[in-house]
């Protein structure tokens, strides 16, 4: 099923699958109930554009600290929920906008229905999170292990029991650390069922291994038309998870905002300190809210006609640049002025 196909569900106000833009998801590393840096952490979640946000509910003061954390900010709060169904519920009459539990995890059936029962009350929608390590052992002996099949039918059962409670405002992940495995699961789920699926790559690792991990697995999976919000997973700061994620739709398309900048390797034809230059444009084309390609070249040879696509650019020369306009060279600059006279014509544009 791909994403133009699955059901649609809202968290908060905010809309997963059935063709909805894919939304970019972090999780809070505050203790929840510190109100103050839990509002700051989701604040700057916001300025960098995350679409929802999920923070751990370990106790009750979690729980009630959910409608203050709400007041404050303007994302969909996602209440993260292991093993006890009583935060579960605190959370959802607490106001939380939607509820992510395992289902495996709460401790028997008559546990989830309330948990359901309160979502269906309060009308809110309940992602379920089966990973490789907690996957239904009847699953693991039927198909000898873990594997794509176990993880599937594992969370396919768990799936029909929710539905059988009359319940499907329904998300799916099934993340496993393990990439290939992670891609085929997603895939498999996509043919078994017609929910929106919430794709990451758990313990992805830490910053440059879990963003190779997760841009490879997130990627290819969004990439066969499968996966409707995601969440990267990294050993670090949580805003990076979603200046990643950003990057990952961006370059495939599903996220038309921002400055895309294209920029060489650089190599012995480079006579301009490009690396700075790049650098230091990342730096001040992030705050220029237009949607253009930015090419930003090493020399005129190649340049300019590599970055055919791009609206501007810079192709350095011997101490100076040229500016290019959709390959076209319209300016001569010094090499020291380049990045200037550069971002003056962006805002003209
Ligand atoms: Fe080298 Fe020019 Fe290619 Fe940059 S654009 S890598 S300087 S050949």
């Amino acid at each position: 099923m791909k994403r133009e196909d699955t059901k649609r569900i809202y968290v908060g106000n905010v809309a997963v699958g059935n063709g909805a833009r894919v939304t970019v998801q972090s999780m809070t590393n505050t203790d929840t109930k510190d109100v103050e840096s839990t509002v700051k952490q989701i604040k700057e979640f916001e300025s960098i554009g995350c679409d929802i946000s999920r923070s751990a509910i370990n106790d009750l003061e979690d729980a009630k600290a959910i409608p203050i954390i709400k007041s404050m900010t303007n994302i969909p709060f996602i209440a993260d929920i292991q093993f006890h169904h009583k935060l579960a519920l605190a959370a959802i009459e607490n106001g939380c906008d939607c509820i992510r539990i395992n289902p495996g995890n709460i401790g028997g059936i008559d546990r989830v229905k309330e948990i359901v029962d309160c979502c269906k009350h309060h009308k809110i929608s309940m992602r379920i999170g089966v990973n490789s390590g907690s996957i239904n052992q009847k699953f693991i002996d039927k198909y000898h292990g873990v594997n794509v099949d176990s993880i599937c039918y594992s969370c396919l059962d768990q799936i029909r029991m929710i539905e059988d409670m009359g319940f499907d405002d329904i998300k799916l992940s099934l993340k496993s650390s393990n990439v290939n495995m992670s891609i085929k699961a997603y895939e498999k789920m996509s043919e078994l069922c017609n929910y929106p699926l919430h794709v990451g790559i758990t313990e992805a690792g830490p910053s440059t291994k879990g963003i190779i991990k997760s841009s490879v697995g997130i990627g290819s999976i969004l990439s066969k038309g499968i996966g409707d919000t995601i969440r990267v997973s990294l050993t670090g700061d949580p805003k990076e998870e979603i200046i990643v994620g950003r990057q990952i739709l961006m370059s495939l398309g599903l996220l038309n905002e921002g400055i895309e900048i294209i920029s060489c390797p650089t190599c012995a034809r480079t006579k301009i300190d490009l690396i700075s230059i790049v650098n230091e444009a990342e730096k001040k084309l992030d705050k220029i809210d237009k949607h253009i390609k930015v090419a930003i070249m090493g020399c005129v040879v190649n340049g300019p006609g590599e970055a055919k696509e791009a609206d501007i650019g810079i192709a350095g020369g011997n101490g100076v640049g040229l500016i290019f306009k959709k390959g076209e060279i319209v300016r001569k600059v010094k090499e020291e002025e380049l990045l200037d006279v550069l971002i003056e014509e962006i805002e003209r544009l």
